[in-house]
């Protein structure tokens, strides 16, 4: 792929984020490798990270929250994903490899993935945008050298069940069950009650 068209990309992704973080040209880059890898494949994806990371792959690939071919293991907390054949299962994990981030030529890039930037970046817009700015620089000159992958098969790619649907009990709204005996919804067990009427 040429710089330009990459470049053209990573606008996009920036787009439909709708922020202009530094993790995304990195992400474009982990997505474009995977694929590259992976070849020919009905795609399916796993997002071991939310952030900035998922939705790269989301505009990338087509495979989404809603499609379900994104399945979102945010609880991992790595910036990693994989690309998988829905097929067969067989897939490629892509990870950001700290032993290949040099501290003397990617300082910022270091700093970045271990949370260790100046705590400025949290509250000075002026301060976060130049880290970003660095960061994006350090990658641009040093590329997929970051990056580590290797080859994997997934153990559980099947489609989960549709799930049943009962009328709550309680407010009378239709809700997908979780346990067979479920009769009342989250919201109005409390289990997930997220909000006040006012
Ligand atoms: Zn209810």
């Amino acid at each position: 792929m040429k710089d330009s068209d990459f470049l053209a990309l990573v606008e996009n992704v920036y787009a439909f984020h709708t922020k202009r973080a530094p993790g995304i040209p990195i992400a474009v880059q982990m997505v474009l490798l995977a694929r590259e890898k992976l070849g020919k494949a009905k795609l399916g994806a796993v997002a071991e990270t939310q952030v900035c990371l998922s939705d790269a792959i989301q505009f990338l690939t087509g495979c989404t929250i809603g499609n379900k071919y994104l399945i979102l293991l945010d609880k991992i907390g790595k910036y990693a994903l994989t690309l998988y054949d829905r097929k067969d299962g067989r897939g490629i994990r892509v990870w950001v490899d700290l032993e290949k981030i040099d501290p003397e030529k990617m300082p910022e890039t270091r700093k970045f993935f271990t949370r260790t930037r100046d705590p400025i970046v949290v509250t000075d817009m002026q301060a976060r945008k130049e880290s970003g700015k660095i960061i994006v620089d350090e990658f641009i000159a040093n590329g997929r050298d970051i990056f580590s992958w290797r080859q994997i098969q997934m153990k559980n790619y099947a489609k989960p069940p549709i799930a049943a649907a009962k009328v709550c009990k309680q407010c009378k709204e239709s809700f997908l069950v979780q346990a067979e005996d479920d009769e009342i919804c989250l919201i109005c067990s409390k289990v997930h009650d997220y909000y006040e009427a006012v």
